[in-house]
């Protein structure tokens, strides 16, 4: 009877599940382009001139594309997940912060993880 072949793949497979930016574990496992479509939806409700938000939350989608594939897949649509989704809402939310404070309130209730997580670091 021949021996198993050991599974040497699953060892070489990436197990990576900390966020390609901050370095943490990814606890909400959201991926940017499903907090992007969240965002834009709760936008469309909003009667303000916010094309260069919208822009900027595209660009950002994007960027962060372009780290690697994570061993976490999102909750929502089931992809890889790349960035936690602390990362991606604190870009949104460092650009909206003063160019648009009136939708920041709103914006931490909505996406408030992100938030609450900066003042969880010790
Ligand atoms: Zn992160
Ligand atoms: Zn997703």
């Amino acid at each position: 009877m021949k021996e198993l072949a050991p599974q040497m793949s699953e060892e070489n497979a990436t197990n990576e599940v900390n966020c390609g930016v901050c370095g943490e574990v990814v606890t909400q496992p959201v991926c940017p382009e499903c907090l992007e479509r969240e965002m834009i939806d709760w936008l469309a409700f909003k009667g303000e001139n916010i094309a260069e938000l919208l822009n900027f939350i595209k660009e950002t989608t994007n960027i962060f594309k372009a780290y690697d594939c994570l061993n976490t897949k999102c909750v929502i649509c089931g992809k890889k997940m790349r960035v936690c989704a602390h990362c991606y809402c604190k870009e949104i939310f460092d650009y909206m912060n003063g160019r648009y404070p009136e939708l920041e309130d709103e914006f931490i209730t909505h996406f408030d993880f992100n938030i609450h997580f900066k003042m969880r670091i010790p």
